[in-house]
C-alpha cells in the first residue's frame, strides 16, 4: 500500500488512523498516495493559527514578512525537481508543471519585492491622505488598513496545486495572518510534498502555515468573523460554502474563484491574411491542451465573425492535429493525461451535453492515440473542438474541464459582447484585432464581465504573456459565475485580507497612532538642523522653517534662460497680463522648488544621502516678482530599510508667501543614513 499523506497540525504531522482514500497516477492508474483527515483536530489548528501563527506573523513588519516570502522563493527554487516529480504523476508535462511549480515561486518573488517597494516598513498601512473635517484644522480623518487577529484558511483546486498555494498564501502572509490550506485531494500529494518543503526550510515562523489532507470535515465551524475562506473550484461547492452557517450567517469572509467559461473573440478586421489570424489560432490550442485543458482561466467558447467560421475551424484542426498525447515525462508528448479517472469521466459527460447544440468538428472525447502509455490505464483524452448550431446554449452553460472548445459564430460587435456576457461572468477574455476601434468597442463590452482582459495583436504578441497566466501583479478573479472574487492584482491581495477603518482625531493623535506626522500636528525644532541627524536621531515631527527669501525678476530672466523654459508667462509682460490666472509675470513653479531647496538645505557632507525624487507636487498660488518666500520642511514618515545601512525619510515641505499663503505643497524624499559620525 502506498504512503498516507499527513497533515500538519499544531506543529506536528498528523497521520490519520484509517487506510485513506487511494489517489492514482494520472497516466497508469498505479497508485500515488492515500490520503484521509479522519480524527484531525481541526479546532486545535484554528486555536494554534490563532494563538501562535498570528502573533509571530503579526509581530514582523511588511518588510521583514517580504524578505521571508523571497527566502522561501529561493528556497523552493531549490527543491523543485520534486515537485516536477510528483506534478508528472498527476498528469502534469514538464511544461504544465513549470506552469504550477515556477509560476507559484514566481508569485512568491513579485509579492516579496512588492512588500519592500509598496509596503511601510511598519505593521500598518495608511490608506490615502488625511481627510480635513473642520475648519481648524484639529478634526482629521484617515483611512488605515490593520492586521485581523484570524486565520485564513484556503481551500484550492486540484489542478494548480503549487501555484494555487501560494499565490493565496503570499499575501495572506505579508497581510499578517496564518493559513490554514486545503488542497484538493485528487493532487493532495504534491501539495502534501510543497508544505513539507515549507515546513523543514524553517523559514516561516511557527502557525503561519497548517496543511489539512483530506476532507475538510468541520473546519468552517470553527471560524469566527475575523477569520476569512478564499476558494478556488467549483461553481458546485462554491454554492455548498456560500450556505455554510459559517459564512451565511456567522461572519466569516469567502472568496470565490469558481468555474468560468472565458470566451477569445477574434474581430471582425482580421483576414486570412493578417498575422493576428495566427495568433489567435495558436492562442486558442494552447489554451486548449496546456494543463489539458485543466485551466480556469482556458478559452472554452471561441468567438468569430459569421464569415471566418470555416477558415477559423480549418485552422485550429490543422493546428490540433499535431498535438501528441501521452505519457506526460516523455518530451515528445504535447498534452499529459487529465488529473483522474473521475475528471475524464465529466469531461466526457460535458461534451455529450455540448452535442445537443454544437457539432465535434475536431477529436473524439472516447478515444485518443497515446504515445509511451497505456490509453486505457490512464485519463487521456484528446482535443475536442465543437462547433455550436445557430442558437445553441450549452456552450454557454456547460465547462468541460480538459482540452475542450466550441466556435460560435457572431454577426456584430454588439452581438459578440452579447455572447461573451452568456457566460455570465467570466475569469478573463481575449480579444484578437488590430483595429483599435475594434478594441474600445469589445473592451468596454466585456469588461463589467470579466476580471481581466487581453487585447493581442502583431505589436504586443511577442511580450504577451498569453490568454491563460494570471499574472501576480494584476488581478484574478471574475464577476458572476466566476464567482465574484478577487486574489492577486499586487497589494490590492494583501490589502483584501485586511480591515480598512476610518479614523477620526487630532493631527497630533494621528501622527501619534500612524507613525506618519499629520498636517497640522506638532512640530519639533531643537536647534539642530534635521539634515545633521541620522535615522537613530531624526523623530516624525522634526522641522526646519526657513528664512525668508525675495524673488527678484532678475531670478525668473536668469532661471528663464538656464533652462530654456521661456514660457510667456515668465518673460512676456503684455501675454501675460493677459492670462486669466496670473495677470503678469509669475516665477516659474520649478524656480520656486528649486529655491526652497536653497533655503531648506544644510550643504555639508552629513547623513542625508540623497534626494530621490518628490510627491504631490501642487503650486498653489503664483509667485511674482518682489515676493517673499519660506519653506517649512518637517519630517513626515521614517522607514528604515531592512536590507541597506540607510532609510527612506519622506519630509512635508510647504513653501508660503509673504502672507502666510502656501505658494507650493509636496512631499521631498530622502535617503537617510542610519547612523553617522560628524
Ligand atoms: P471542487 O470539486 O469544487 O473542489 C475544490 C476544493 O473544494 C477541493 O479542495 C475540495 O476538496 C474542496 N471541497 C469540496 N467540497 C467541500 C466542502 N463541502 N467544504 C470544504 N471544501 C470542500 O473543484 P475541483 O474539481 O478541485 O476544481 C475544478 C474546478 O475549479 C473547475 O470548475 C475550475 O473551473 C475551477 N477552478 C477555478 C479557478 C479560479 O481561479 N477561478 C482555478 C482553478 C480551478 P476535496 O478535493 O477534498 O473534495
Amino acid at each position: 500500500m502506498s504512503a498516507l499523506l499527513q497533515s500538519y497540525v499544531a506543529g506536528r504531522w498528523y497521520a490519520a488512523p484509517d487506510e485513506g482514500t487511494p489517489l492514482l497516477d494520472a497516466a497508469t492508474g498505479e497508485e500515488v498516495a492515500r490520503v484521509s483527515s479522519t480524527g484531525l483536530d481541526v479546532a486545535a489548528m484554528v486555536a494554534y493559527a490563532r494563538e501562535v501563527g498570528g502573533p509571530a506573523v503579526r509581530g514582523l513588519t511588511f518588510h521583514e514578512r517580504g524578505g521571508l516570502l523571497k527566502a522561501l522563493a529561493k528556497h523552493l527554487g531549490v527543491e523543485k525537481d520534486h515537485l516536477y516529480d510528483l506534478s508528472a504523476r498527476a498528469g502534469a508535462t514538464r511544461r504544465d508543471a513549470m506552469i504550477d511549480v515556477d509560476g507559484g515561486i514566481g508569485t512568491l518573488f513579485s509579492y516579496a519585492s512588492k512588500a519592500t517597494r509598496e509596503l511601510p516598513n511598519d505593521t500598518v498601512v495608511l490608506d490615502g491622505p488625511p481627510e480635513p473635517l473642520g475648519k481648524g484644522g484639529t478634526f482629521v480623518g484617515q483611512h488605515l488598513f490593520t492586521s485581523r487577529p484570524g486565520v485564513a484558511v484556503q481551500i484550492n483546486a486540484f489542478n494548480f496545486p503549487v501555484w494555487g498555494m501560494l499565490e493565496k498564501l503570499a499575501p495572506a502572509f505579508l497581510a499578517g495572518l496564518p493559513t490554514i490550506v486545503k488542497p484538493a485531494s485528487p493532487t493532495a500529494y504534491v501539495a502534501e510534498a510543497l508544505v513539507r518543503q515549507i515546513i523543514e526550510s524553517g523559514l516561516l515562523p511557527e502557525g503561519a502555515l497548517q496543511l489539512v489532507s483530506g476532507s475538510a470535515g468541520t473546519l468552517l465551524y470553527e471560524l469566527g468573523p475575523q477569520d476569512s475562506v478564499a476558494f478556488t473550484g467549483s461553481a458546485h461547492t462554491a454554492n455548498v460554502l456560500r450556505d455554510h452557517p459559517s459564512i451565511a450567517t456567522g461572519g466569516v469572509r469567502l472568496t470565490v474563484e469558481a468555474d468560468s467559461l472565458n470566451c477569445s473573440i477574434l474581430g471582425p478586421d482580421v483576414t486570412a491574411d493578417d498575422p493576428e489570424l495566427d495568433l489567435f489560432v495558436k492562442g486558442v490550442v494552447t489554451e486548449m491542451t496546456a494543463k489539458a485543458g485543466q485551466k480556469c482561466t482556458a478559452i472554452r467558447r471561441v468567438l468569430v465573425p459569421a464569415g471566418m467560421a470555416d477558415t477559423v475551424v480549418g485552422a485550429l484542426r490543422d493546428r490540433l492535429a499535431k498535438v501528441t498525447v501521452g505519457d506526460p515525462t516523455d518530451p515528445e508528448v504535447r498534452m499529459g493525461p487529465l488529473a483522474s479517472l473521475a475528471q475524464r469521466d465529466e469531461v466526457r459527460k460535458a461534451v455529450e451535453a455540448l452535442r445537443s447544440t454544437a457539432d465535434v468538428v475536431f477529436g473524439d472525447p472516447d478515444q485518443v492515440e497515446v504515445v509511451g502509455a497505456e490509453a486505457e490505464r490512464g485519463a487521456f483524452l484528446g482535443p475536442v473542438l465543437l462547433q455550436a448550431r445557430p442558437g445553441a446554449t450549452e456552450p454557454h452553460d456547460v465547462e468541460p474541464f480538459g482540452p475542450v472548445s466550441t466556435v460560435i459564430s457572431y454577426e456584430t460587435l454588439d452581438d459578440a459582447v452579447a455572447l461573451a456576457a452568456r457566460g455570465r461572468g467570466s475569469l478573463v477574455g481575449s480579444i484578437v484585432t488590430h483595429d483599435p476601434d475594434v478594441a474600445r468597442t469589445l473592451t468596454l463590452g466585456l469588461a463589467p464581465w470579466h476580471g481581466r482582459l487581453l487585447v493581442l495583436d502583431r505589436d504586443d504578441a511577442g511580450e504577451s504573456t498569453g490568454h491563460g497566466s494570471p499574472l501576480p501583479v494584476l488581478v484574478h478573479g471574475g464577476p458572476g459565475r466566476a464567482g465574484g472574487g478577487e486574489e492577486l492584482g499586487g497589494i490590492r491581495a494583501v490589502l483584501h485580507h485586511m480591515q480598512r477603518t476610518a479614523l477620526q482625531a487630532s493631527p497630533d493623535m494621528l501622527t501619534a497612532i500612524t507613525g506618519r506626522w499629520t498636517t497640522g500636528g506638532a512640530r519639533r525644532d531643537d536647534g539642530t538642523h534635521p539634515f545633521r541627524k541620522s535615522l537613530a536621531d531624526l523623530r516624525v515631527g522634526d522641522t526646519i522653517a526657513s528664512e525668508s527669501r525675495t524673488v527678484s525678476r532678475e531670478d525668473i530672466d536668469r532661471f528663464s534662460d538656464l533652462t530654456g523654459d521661456t514660457f510667456y508667462a515668465h518673460t512676456d509682460e503684455v501675454a501675460a497680463a493677459a492670462n486669466p490666472l496670473f495677470g503678469g509675470i509669475v516665477a516659474h513653479g520649478y524656480l520656486v522648488v528649486s529655491l526652497a531647496a536653497g533655503l531648506f538645505v544644510d550643504p555639508d557632507p552629513g547623513p542625508v544621502l540623497a534626494n530621490f525624487g518628490v510627491d504631490n507636487l501642487r503650486f498653489l498660488t503664483p509667485v511674482k516678482a518682489g515676493d517673499d518666500i519660506a519653506v517649512t520642511l518637517t519630517v513626515k514618515q521614517i522607514t528604515p530599510r531592512a536590507t541597506a545601512d540607510y532609510g527612506e525619510v519622506r519630509w512635508d515641505a510647504v513653501v508660503a508667501n509673504g502672507e502666510g499663503a502656501p505658494v507650493a505643497t509636496y512631499d521631498v524624499l530622502t535617503l537617510v543614513a542610519k547612523s553617522w559620525d560628524a
